[in-house]
C-alpha cells in the first residue's frame, strides 16, 4: 500500500483500494504460518492481487471505468475473484480499464488513463491497462483481466509482463459484467510464467453460475516444468507478414521462434486462410453482444439516473447520454444498427458464418502443430492521443480478436525490447480448444 501512494499519483492503476480485506487476510496468512498449516492454502497465499474493475467483488464499487456505474456497490463477489482470494490472494483493490473494457489504450476510461509504468507518456495497452501497469509498476504480483478481443494480451505485450486468455469457458464469468458474453475471459496477470501459472490453477475449474463454464482439469504449474521436446509450435506466415507489423515486432519473434527451436521444439508452417476476416467479424459480433448487454444500463435497473424527467423515454435518453462516453455510444449505435432487420442479414449472419470458418481453420491447423506462435500486437506501445481514429484502433487488435472469435486460449510472453523503441514486445502463444497446457509449456520454455 506504501508503493501505492508513493506511485500511483502518476501511474493511476487503482480506482480504489480495499484496505481492510486486504489487512484481514493478511492476518490469516500469518496465523497459518505461526501455527504450521501455511503450505496447506492455497496457490496464491500471501501473493498481493488486485482485480479489474468489471468484477463484482461484494462491498466495493464496481464501475467498469464509467460514469454510468460510478455509485454502484457490488451486492455479492465474481467466482473468479473468490477463488482468487480463497487461494490466498491478499486483495489490494480494483484496477482502472476501458469504459465496458471498449478499447486497446485504457483511454476511455471516464476516470482519466492510466500510464504505461515504461514510459508515462505512452498507453499501457487496454482494456485491462490497469491490470497490467499494476503489476508491471510493482503494485501488485498478480492480478485479473479480461479479454474479449485481446484485452489481456496486448496489455501484457505493452507492459512487459505475462498476460493469459483462457480457452472459453476455462474460467467462470459469474459476476463480471459482460461485454461479448459469447468472446469474454476472465485470465491472470504476472511477472512470470510461472506465477500466472499458479493463478491459473487457483481461478480454473467449473461454476455452476456459469453454465458456459466447463469440467477441466488442468495442471498449469507442472505443465511448466514438462520442457518443449518433441513439441510441434505453428507458426502462420501470412500474420508475420502482416500489413502493419513493425520491424522490432517482427525480429523478436522470430527471435523467440528460434528459441523454442534450439530448445527441441519442431516448427511447423501453418495456415489460417481466414484470419483477414476476424477483424470485420468481430467489430460486428462484439458490438452486437455489447449492445444487448448494455441494455440493462437503464437508469431504472442498474445506472446512473437523470433525474426531473416527465416520462421513461427521457429519463432513459437523458440517462444514457450522460452515463456512457463516445466508445461506449459508438458500440451502442453499431450493434444497434447491425441487429435491425434487413441489416442484420446483411452482416450478423455472415459474421456468423466466418466465426465458424475461423474456428475450423485453427482446428485444422492443430492437426499440425500443439501450439500457435504468433506476434500480439503488431507495435509497441503507444503515446497518448496518438491514436485518434477509432478504426485505426480496432485494426490494432489484428492478432488477437480471432481467439476469441475461435474460443482457443491464447497468453502473450515477454521477448525482449524493441530495437528502435526500447520497449517491450510480447510473442503469443496459442492453443488449441482446453488445451492450454500446451501454451504454459511452450512460454515457460521461453522464459528459462
Ligand atoms: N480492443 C478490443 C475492443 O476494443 C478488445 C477489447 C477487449 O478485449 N475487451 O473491443
Amino acid at each position: 500500500f506504501k508503493r501505492i501512494e508513493e506511485l500511483d499519483g502518476e501511474v493511476h492503476a487503482f480506482l480504489e483500494l480495499t484496505k481492510d480485506a486486504a489487512f484481514e487476510q493478511a492476518a490469516k496468512i500469518d496465523e497459518a504460518l505461526a501455527n504450521g498449516t501455511f503450505d496447506e492454502m492455497g496457490p496464491l497465499a500471501g501473493v498481493p492481487v488486485a482485480f479489474k474493475d468489471n468484477m463484482n467483488y461484494e462491498g466495493t464499487h464496481t464501475t467498469c471505468s464509467s460514469l454510468m456505474l460510478e455509485n454502484y456497490v457490488s451486492p455479492y463477489t465474481a467466482t473468479c475473484v473468490a477463488k482468487t482470494i480463497e487461494a490466498g490472494g491478499i486483495p489490494l483493490g480494483k484496477l482502472n480499464m476501458d469504459e465496458f473494457a471498449f478499447g486497446s489504450s485504457t483511454e476511455t476510461s471516464a476516470f482519466g488513463p492510466t500510464k504505461n509504468p515504461w514510459d508515462l507518456e505512452r498507453v499501457p495497452g487496454g482494456s485491462s491497462g490497469g491490470s497490467a501497469a499494476s503489476v508491471a509498476a510493482g503494485l501488485a504480483c498478480v492480478t485479473l483481466g479480461s479479454d474479449t478481443g485481446g484485452s489481456i494480451r496486448q496489455p501484457a505485450a505493452f507492459c512487459g509482463i505475462v498476460g493469459v486468455k483462457p480457452t472459453y469457458g476455462m474460467v467462470s464469468r459469474y459476476g463480471v459484467v459482460a461485454f461479448g458474453s459469447s468472446l469474454d475471459q476472465v485470465g491472470p496477470f504476472a511477472r512470470s510464467v510461472r506465477d500466472a501459472a499458479a493463478a491459473m490453477d487457483a481461478i480454473c475449474g467449473h461454476d455452476p453460475m456459469d453454465c458456459t463454464s466447463q469440467y477441466v482439469k488442468a495442471d498449469f504449474r507442472a505443465a511448466c516444468e514438462q520442457g518443449v521436446e518433441g513439441m510441434r509450435i505453428g507458426v502462420v506466415p501470412g500474420f508475420m507478414n502482416a500489413p502493419g507489423l513493425t520491424d522490432e515486432v517482427k525480429a523478436r519473434v522470430s527471435e523467440a521462434t528460434e528459441a523454442l527451436r534450439e530448445a527441441g521444439a519442431e516448427i511447423v508452417e501453418v495456415e489460417l486462410p481466414h484470419a483477414d476476416a476476424a477483424i470485420s467479424a468481430y467489430y460486428v459480433l462484439g458490438p452486437c453482444e455489447a449492445f444487448s448487454n448494455l441494455a440493462r444500463f437503464d437508469s431504472v435497473r442498474y445506472g446512473y439516473c437523470a433525474e426531473g424527467h416527465k416520462d421513461l423515454g427521457s429519463q432513459y435518453e437523458a440517462s444514457r447520454a450522460a452515463g456512457f462516453g463516445m466508445e461506449a455510444k459508438r458500440r451502442i449505435m453499431l450493434g444497434s444498427y447491425l441487429l435491425s432487420s434487413g441489416v442484420y442479414e446483411k452482416y450478423y449472419y455472415p459474421a456468423q458464418q466466418v466465426r465458424t470458418l475461423i474456428t475450423q481453420d485453427y482446428q485444422a491447423a492443430y492437426e499440425k502443430c500443439d501450439v500457435i506462435l504468433a506476434p500480439t500486437s503488431p507495435r509497441t506501445a503507444f503515446k497518448f492521443g496518438e491514436i485518434g481514429d477509432p478504426v485505426e484502433m480496432h485494426l490494432s487488435d489484428i492478432f488477437t480478436v480471432s481467439i476469441n472469435i475461435a474460443g482457443n486460449g491464447g497468453m502473450s510472453v515477454p521477448c525482449g525490447l524493441g530495437s528502435d523503441t526500447g520497449l517491450p514486445v510480447g510473442v503469443q502463444l496459442i492453443a488449441p480448444q482446453f488445451k492450454d497446457e500446451n501454451m504454459f509449456r511452450a512460454a515457460a520454455a521461453l522464459e528459462a
